[in-house]
């Protein structure tokens, strides 16, 4: 179905990657060349020596990175997160969902092609080793299509074995995130006899690594991903998109059969033979697209070519084709911005006041006050919450309140990444003590140091009150 001339809307009604009879349509992309490319290409160095490297540095003796699920340790920047930190966890997850959206409303998929490790290992590592064996994508449609000899089967072969080496290096640095470097290296020496769980591990996540990137590859991002599912709701006609510029480019036409009023599209197809996901950009904004700016690039020689201006396919808002206005935050942005701004202020505040000790002190349930010779005594119950690296003993005094503690079962010694918990008493003379509820105030020390100070009640006979 023809809407305007080039226009072919059929797209909408199925996948570029799916044939008419079901069948999936290989995708062959042309390596990409140019600005944007250069500057994914050093972005991705980057994301990429990060990842390697960072299971390797260590800040106070923890690992730069860890999210050991299994002993519920979590670290961050050499910060350490333990479960009791769960509702800073939770707020920063939340700040960081609110910030996708956001940043989705304003700049569209920019994440996906920029950022995305899927589109990081897709286009910087395996699409790279395939360009280098098998050639571009006429070459690489020549060998699909031959019989196999002897080349296709070493091209195979070895094409096939670096990808699953690749995905077996990547394998044990996701392990070493997860259970520690340290770890790794450990069972790595001792071999599958001692940890054979482990490396049963290593070799399901391997294969899953290997089978994504050499045979699902883009159906990640054009079927399975729940985020680019999404797009249809946090896109608006604002958001800042890779776009086809419809009204300078239509009608378009071959350039040797120049016609009267024809756009500046030569139909050339560049930026549909770059295109990771296969889809044709004039078409419009479409789900497949993860904004990589592969076709801007080769649009933008296609133009220079041509002595025509770049940027026929671009990053802009659709109203900003329409209209030929300047693209503008709307209201959804600058709300979302509000309660981003919000959310930010309050996680940074929680982690500015987070503190290695945390300290609850309850007075034991279902307990009133005893009588032990001129004073009066309850029982209260402790629990320290040590996040820090090291033990540390714990001492606590009174502050407010005319009296003294005395400790049930002896000092206590926190120790680090666990919860500890004892019991005490405070005695108060009873000449002291004037009223059935007392305010009392316990300051928690490490040695000298207050760490804390907490609020409580002290209970004492009703027959104070009516004196
Ligand atoms: S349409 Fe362009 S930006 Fe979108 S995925 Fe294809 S090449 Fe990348
Ligand atoms: S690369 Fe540019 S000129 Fe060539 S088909 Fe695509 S939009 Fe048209």
């Amino acid at each position: 179905m023809k809407t305007k001339p080039g226009q072919d809307i059929s797209y909408r009604d199925r996948l570029t990657t799916v044939s008419d009879e079901g069948k999936r349509v290989w995708v062959y992309a042309k390596k990409p060349k140019g600005t944007y490319y250069n500057y994914r290409k050093i972005l991705a160095f980057f994301l990429l020596a990060f990842f390697f490297i960072a299971p390797f540095i260590k800040v106070h003796g923890e690992q730069l990175l860890l999210f050991n699920i299994i002993e519920r340790k979590f670290v961050i920047f050499g910060v350490v997160f333990w479960p009791q930190d769960f509702h800073l966890f939770v707020l920063a997850m939340i700040t960081l969902i609110v910030f996708i959206v956001l940043f989705t409303v304003i700049y569209g998929r920019l994440f996906c092609g920029w950022l995305c490790p899927q589109t990081i290992f897709m286009e910087f590592i395996y699409r790279q080793v395939e360009w280098l064996i098998d050639g571009n994508p006429q070459a690489q449609r020549r060998l699909k299509n031959q019989a196999w000899n002897a080349e296709k089967i070493f091209k195979r072969v070895l094409k096939h074995g670096i990808y699953y080496l690749i995905a077996l290096v990547v394998a044990h640095t996701f392990l070493s995130y997860i259970i520690g470097l340290d770890k790794v290296k450990e069972f790595v020496k001792a071999g599958p006899s001692e940890y054979l769980g482990g490396y049963i591990g290593i070799f399901v996540f391997s294969f899953i690594f290997y089978f994504i990137f050499a045979w699902f590859r883009e159906q990640v991002c054009t079927i399975a991903c729940p985020y680019g599912r999404l797009q249809g709701v946090m896109l608006d006609n604002n958001s800042m998109v890779v776009a086809y510029d419809y009204v300078r480019g239509e009608p378009r036409g071959p350039l040797n059969k120049k016609e009267e009023n024809q756009g500046d599209c030569i139909a050339c197809n560049a930026c549909v033979a770059v295109c990771p996901t296969g889809i044709d950009i004039r078409n419009g904004t479409q789900l497949e697209c993860i904004n990589c700016t592969a076709c801007i690039d080769a649009c933008d020689a296609v133009m220079t070519r041509v002595k025509k201006p770049k940027g026929l396919i671009r990053f802009a808002s659709e109203t900003s084709i329409k209209e030929g206005k300047k693209h503008r935050l709307n209201a959804r942005a600058i709300a979302y911005s509000v309660v981003l701004a919000v959310l930010i202020s309050v996680v940074a505040f929680l982690f500015s006041v987070r503190t290695d000790i945390e300290t609850t002190i309850l007075r034991a349930p279902g307990t009133l006050y005893q009588e032990s010779g001129d004073s009066y005594s309850n029982l209260y119950n402790i629990e320290v919450v040590n996040k820090s690296r090291d033990e540390i003993p714990v001492s606590i005094k009174l502050i407010e309140g005319n009296g003294s503690i005395k400790m049930i079962g002896g000092d206590i010694v926190a120790k680090k990444g666990e919860l500890t918990k004892s019991m005490f008493l405070i005695l108060i003379k009873k000449k002291n003590l004037h009223s059935s509820k007392n305010k009392i105030e316990i300051g928690v020390y490490d040695g000298d140091r207050l760490i804390e100070t907490i609020p409580s009640t002290f209970v004492g006979p009703n027959a104070l009150d009516v004196k």
